[in-house]
């Protein structure tokens, strides 16, 4: 596809995460055109898309054992708001903080469930690392997964695993644990993992209520810290990865350097994976946090996926090299080393 036509059709979609009815009536207006690059994107964009050369022993952040997280996150099953999986995945992260080091607190709240206004249970998992620092940065995802897998074709009802929405992210976090306490960083370090981001039965759902009751209690109730910044990592583990910038982060003029600095460390370590141009826009929990909680938060999100949202979000279809791609910039983001990648920054 010409480079134009397709910046044409970039700079016309606005793709909400989940509210894909908006998606198809703009994809409806933009006519046929628009709606064979959504569907069939995946050529026309890998045309275009960098890939990188770096391969897994080229990167200094262990992918192998993220993904063997992210199975373990998977092995559990559905891991939806108040289901049997995410208490099981509750217990599991907090012993793996825990025992890393981490200080790890369950910021608990109840939502009405959006079928029959029954109480569910929620927990957005925190884990603290240098807690006596006052100017702190947060790093996220989310981790509860989609109930059903709702734009399935053949059966919508069916089990959803959420391999890269949700256990990609939580992964990263996982394996990035080992490395925090002893990075020299200028900022102590939160993570997040919100719980009800995608605890919706219709697209036209009501997503993010992790984060919204994060940045909520966050805004009313000022911590003795800062959050200087926000990182947050959704649909990080795509093994066909492109990283391109999200519209709202970049719209933001409080958190534009962010993008700047995270894509700029990318380049200097030769993960051509992020791509520096704006293509989605997404409602992910970094606008509760930027618009809620007052916090510069960037969405570092990987939207090409044709899984998303569908039975075929498996394991298999992520991989450990984009793991390792994604961590090793976020880690060198919170920690610059001044190393390029060993296949040597710009030139791969
Ligand atoms: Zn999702």
């Amino acid at each position: 596809m010409p480079k134009n036509r397709q910046q044409h059709f970039e700079g016309s979609r606005h793709w909400p995460i989940g509210a894909v009815v908006v998606g198809l009536i703009a994809a409806l207006g933009l006519g046929l055109g628009g709606m064979a690059l959504l569907i069939g994107h995946g050529g026309a964009q890998k045309a275009e898309a960098a890939v990188s050369r770096l391969r897994l022993e080229d990167i200094p952040f262990d992918g192998q054992r993220a993904y063997g997280y992210l199975k373990k996150i998977c092995d559990l099953g559905p891991r939806f708001s108040g289901s049997k999986g995410m208490e099981a995945q509750q217990k599991l992260l907090v012993e793996h903080f825990s025992k890393l080091g981490g200080k790890v607190l369950l910021q608990r709240f109840e939502v009405p469930h959006p079928r029959d206004g029954s109480r569910v249970p929620m927990a957005n998992l925190i884990v603290q690392w240098h807690p006596e620092s006052k100017d702190r940065v947060l790093v996220c995802t989310h981790y509860d997964t989609l109930p059903y897998p709702m734009l399935d074709r053949r059966d919508p009802r069916g089990v959803f695993l959420g391999a890269n929405d949700g256990a990609s992210g939580v992964a990263i976090l996982m394996e990035l644990a080992h490395d925090v306490p002893k990075l020299e960083t200028k900022y102590g370090v939160d993570f997040a993992l919100f719980d009800g981001e995608d605890f919706v039965f219709h697209p036209d759902g009501v997503y993010c209520l992790g984060s919204k009751h994060f940045a909520e209690s966050y805004a009313a109730d000022r911590p003795a810290y800062r959050y200087r910044w926000g990182v947050l990592l959704d649909m990080v583990g795509d093994a066909d990865l492109q990283i391109y910038q999200e519209r709202n982060s970049v719209w933001w003029a409080d958190t534009r350097p962010l993008v700047e600095e995270i894509w700029g460390t990318a380049r200097r370590l030769g993960v051509r994976e992020f791509i520096a141009r704006k293509k989605y826009e997404v409602r992910d929990d970094h606008v509760m946090l930027h618009n809620v909680g007052g916090i510069a938060a960037c969405d570092i999100i990987d939207f090409d996926y044709p899984a998303w949202h569908t039975r075929a979000d498996t394991p298999e279809q992520c991989s450990a090299l984009s793991l390792a791609k994604v961590g090793w910039v976020v880690r060198e983001w919170l920690a610059p080393s001044g190393r390029g990648g060993r296949q040597g920054g710009e030139g791969n």
